[in-house]
Parts: structure tokens; C-alpha cells; sequence
């Protein structure tokens, strides 16, 4: 069945200079159908000569890439996003199969946001400009925005299309040559991404994508001395040693990293739409969003209407396969988070946590995990403290605001909040104290290309999106003249 879903002429190669092809080694690895355990097709895998072919056709692209005037290289960058739309179908059948994202979400997210994200850039790119600074008389100083030259970006494997839009878009605009390495079990979108930059006629050269694994490619990439710079998405393990081992080659970072982030259910919230929110806000793509809210801090004065009502709701939640319209809660993406999850419920049940729904495996073919909750959670308790990265709820109980805001503090992590209250001062109260990239009111996983996103903490650093995005992906020069 899978196999099916690859349209016809699929490229399954890696993308360099241009062209698809076959890695030099002629290695290739199998993508997996985490629905149906099935492989959906043999993938080329990078290695070093490959990493090497994509930097040389990357020097090689650079000095016309970045001088092409704005106007030019934002048509071509708008244009991919138009091609990216063209594919919306595929892309989000794609994505169904390879990372079990249920279709109808990545049609009516994952795709148009993808797509947005190189029009935004597209349109800002035109807005970067430097600036003159008086000194003195005899002085005339003004500052250039430059490119970095060859940056790489390294994504994870939830949201595989919007992270390769999110590293190669704002790259593009900065004049800047890119390698995407997609994470190992989901390049097949990357793979339809390198497409439309063909089709969007992207100078070959100035875009590469590398399937392959992390331990390999990527750990090249991170050494290599002619990357300038990384933007990373993944777990805070990798991050930090991808932190040691660029610093010889002094590269510029950008760190996306885990999230354990708490969502707060004040006593006078709308409480029907707290408790939908907070549903969706740790389930969403079963789980698998760094910025899921994953630790739920009730007011003690409503505390068990929400579990019980929250238990009951998620219960009902039923899981299908992705590629099925109907579908809102898909498998696990592989295997090994699979067990991930399934490892972390044993523990939140061996540790005395109360289980209020799912705590199993779903059905027995694929990797679905029933949604879970657990309620009178200690916040020593693992499924407390670790980012599980699975559809695993813990919820703890409050009574006063700076009790609530130590232990939502509580977290070596600080990606992101979420706060539901109908009292406007007590949210801005919230908002100011939580500390975490970004702060949802009433609402939760808001996404826009204009809204920089990022981590406090070990979440991260750097800013990805808005103008922020696009700076980061800049160098400035100050120029001096003697008048
Ligand atoms: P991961 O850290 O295992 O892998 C991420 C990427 O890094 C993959 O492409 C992988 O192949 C590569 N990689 C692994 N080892 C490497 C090495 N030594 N050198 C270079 N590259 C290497 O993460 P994952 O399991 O793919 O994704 C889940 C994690 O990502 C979670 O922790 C989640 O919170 C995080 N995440 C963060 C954000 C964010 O925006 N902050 C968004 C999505 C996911």
C-alpha cells in the first residue's frame, strides 16, 4: 500500500548541483511506514564524497547566488513556495506515509505553511539593507548585510517539510548556499522539497539535500571547515555535542532544541476550551512536537472536573491510518520513539503516577500509542522532568501563583507556555514570569513565518522565523571612509 504513494519518477536519490543521484558509494537505507511497519522505498544514503560533491557545487554557486540582485532571487525563492503548493497533495501523502502525520493536517497545515515560509522570506529579503552611523566629520561609516557563504541545516524527523522549509528559506533569501541533511526516517519530503527547487529553477549548486545518518553525514557536516554556519533542530543530547564539535571550526549556531513545556489551567478559565486546548496541546501529532504541552498544572479548586472530564475526552480519541482523510491521530514515527513512549508510561506507572487514560500500545500493527494521561504527578517523577516527545500527559496540581510559577519553572527546559485564565492581569503576570521562548494565552501552538521561535534554556539559542530568522542567517561589515 505504501509503496503506492510515491508518485511516479519519485526522486529516492540525493539532490546535488542540481540533479538527482545516486550516493557515491551507492549505499542506500529503507524508509519505514510507521502505520504498517512496511518499507515504502530504498533511499540513498550520503556519505562524505557526497558531503564533498555538494560543498564543491555549493563554492561554486556561491559568488552569483549572492549577488544576484534582490529582486531576482526573491522571485525564485517565491516560486518555490508556489511549487511547493502545486505539490500540495503529494506532499502531504508523502508525509502520512513516511513520518505518520495524518494527511488531512499536513494539507491543511504542514503544506501551506511550508509554502508561506518561502513567500515570507521571499518578501523580507527585499528589506535587507545596512545602515550609515555618524562618527564625525571627517568619517563617513556605513554597514553592509552579507551572506555567510555554505550553512547546513539538520532537522528532526516530526514535522520533516516545514523544518527543511524553515532552514532552506531563510538561508536562500541571505544569499546563501545550503545543505539540508533531513533526519534519517523521514527524507522522502525533503526529497519532493528539492523538486520544486528545481522546477523553481534555484541555480544548481545552491541547494543540496543529503539524506543520511546523523552519526555519519551529519557529524561531518558539523565538522567540516567550509560550513559556515548550522541550524540545527533536535534533541538537547545532540545539540550539545554538536555545540563541541563545531567549536574548532568556530561555526555560527542556531539551537532548536527539546522542550518539556508546561500549560496552566487557571480555576476561572472557560473550561470546556482549556481542556480541548490542553488535549490538543500535548497531543497534536501524537505527541511529537518539541513545544507539546507536555506538564499540565491544574488549580486545585477545579482540578479533578479537569482530569475527569480531560481522561474522558482522550479516550475517545481513536487512532487510524494517516493516509485515511478521517485520520486525526497517527503512530508513533519509528520504532525507536515507539518504545521511547512505551518505556517513559511504564515508568510514570512504576513511579505511582495515577493513569487516567491509554497507558498501551494501540492495536498491534504499527506504532500507535494510546494518548495518555497521568494525573498526581510528583514533579521528581520522570515523566515529570524528561521531554518524552510522545503522547504522555502529566498533570500536577496548584493553589497559589508563586507555587505554581517555581514549579512550572521547575525545568531545565523553556521552550514554550501556555496559560488559559479569563483574568487579562494574571495572564500577563504568567506571561512575564514563565520562562520560555513563547507564551500562548487562551490558545496554544500558534505558528506564523513572521513570529521569531526559539528556546530559553537547555531549549536552545538563536532565533528561527520573522526578521530575526533572516539576520541570522546574515554577517554585518562595518566600512570606514577617510573623507
Ligand atoms: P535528534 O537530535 O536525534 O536528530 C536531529 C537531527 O540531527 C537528525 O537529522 C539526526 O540525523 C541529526 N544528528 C544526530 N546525531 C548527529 C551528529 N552527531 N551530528 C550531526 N547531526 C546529527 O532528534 P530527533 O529524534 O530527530 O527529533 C526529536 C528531537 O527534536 C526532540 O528532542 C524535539 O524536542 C526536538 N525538536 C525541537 C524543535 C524546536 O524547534 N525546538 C522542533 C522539533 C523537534
Amino acid at each position: 500500500m505504501a509503496i503506492a504513494t510515491l508518485p511516479e519518477n519519485f526522486p529516492t536519490r540525493l539532490f546535488i548541483n542540481g540533479e538527482f543521484t545516486d550516493a557515491a558509494d551507492k549505499r542506500t537505507y529503507n524508509s519505514i511506514n510507521p502505520a504498517t511497519e512496511e518499507v515504502i522505498a530504498p533511499i540513498a544514503m550520503a556519505g562524505k564524497a557526497d558531503l564533498e560533491a555538494a560543498i564543491s557545487a555549493a563554492e561554486a554557486a556561491f559568488p552569483a547566488w549572492a549577488a544576484m540582485p534582490a529582486a531576482k532571487r526573491s522571485n525564485l525563492i517565491w516560486k518555490v513556495g508556489e511549487e511547493i503548493s502545486k505539490r500540495r497533495d503529494a506532499f502531504a501523502a508523502l508525509e502520512a506515509a513516511d513520518a505518520g502525520k495524518p494527511i488531512r493536517e499536513n494539507a491543511s497545515i504542514d503544506v501551506p505553511m511550508a509554502a508561506d515560509h518561502f513567500k515570507y522570506f521571499a518578501g523580507v529579503l527585499r528589506g535587507l539593507q545596512g545602515e550609515t552611523i555618524p562618527v564625525n566629520d571627517n568619517l563617513f561609516v556605513y554597514t553592509l548585510r552579507e551572506p555567510l557563504g555554505i550553512v547546513a541545516g539538520i532537522t528532526p524527523w516530526n514535522f520533516p517539510l516545514l523544518m527543511a522549509a524553515r532552514k532552506i528559506a531563510p538561508a536562500l533569501a541571505a544569499g546563501n548556499c545550503v545543505i539540508l541533511k533531513p533526519a534519517n526516517p523521514t527524507p522522502l519530503t525533503a526529497l519532493l522539497l528539492a523538486e520544486c527547487i528545481q522546477a523553481a529553477k534555484i541555480p544548481p549548486g545552491v541547494v543540496s539535500v543529503l539524506p543520511g545518518k546523523g552519526s555519519e553525514v551529519g557529524q561531518q557536516i558539523v565538522e567540516h571547515p567550509k560550513i559556515a554556519a548550522i541550524s540545527f533542530t533536535g534533541s538537547t543530547g545532540v545539540g550539545v555535542k554538536m555545540v563541541r564539535d563545531a567549536a574548532p571550526t568556530l561555526k555560527k549556531l542556531t539551537m532548536e532544541l527539546g522542550g518539556k513545556s508546561p500549560n496552566v489551567i487557571f480555576a476561572d478559565a472557560e473550561l470546556d476550551s482549556a481542556i480541548k486546548g490542553a488535549q490538543a496541546a500535548i497531543f497534536y501529532n501524537k505527541g511529537e512536537v518539541c513545544t507539546a504541552g507536555s506538564r499540565l498544572f491544574v488549580e486545585d479548586k477545579v482540578h479533578d472536573e479537569v482530569v475527569e472530564k480531560l481522561g474522558s475526552r482522550t479516550a475517545k480519541l481513536a487512532g487510524g491510518n494517516p493516509l485515511d482523510d478521517e485520520t486525526r491521530y497517527g503512530p508513533q514515527n519509528n520504532a525507536e520513539q515507539f518504545k521511547t513512549t512505551m518505556d517513559y508510561i511504564a515508568k510514570g506507572k512504576a513511579e505511582g503516577a495515577r493513569l487516567v487514560a491509554g497507558g498501551e500500545r494501540m492495536g498491534d500493527k504499527g506504532y500507535f500509542v494510546k494518548p495518555t494521561v497521568f494525573a498526581d504527578v510528583k514533579p521528581e517523577m520522570a515523566i515529570a522532568r524528561e521531554e518524552i516527545f510522545g503522547p504522555v500527559l502529566a498533570v500536577q496540581k496548584f493553589s497559589e501563583f508563586d507555587e505554581l510559577m517555581a514549579k512550572a519553572n521547575g525545568s531545565e527546559y523553556g521552550l514554550a507556555a501556555g496559560v488559559w485564565t479569563r483574568d487579562v492581569s494574571k495572564a500577563h503576570r504568567y506571561a512575564k514570569a514563565i520562562k520560555a521562548g513563547a507564551v500562548w494565552v487562551n490558545c496554544y501552538n500558534w505558528y506564523d513565518s513572521a513570529v521569531p521561535y526559539g528556546g530559553y534554556k537547555q531549549s536552545g539559542y538563536g532565533r528561527e522565523m520573522g526578521l530575526q530568522g533572516l539576520m541570522a542567517m546574515t554577517q554585518q561589515k562595518s566600512v570606514w571612509v577617510q573623507l
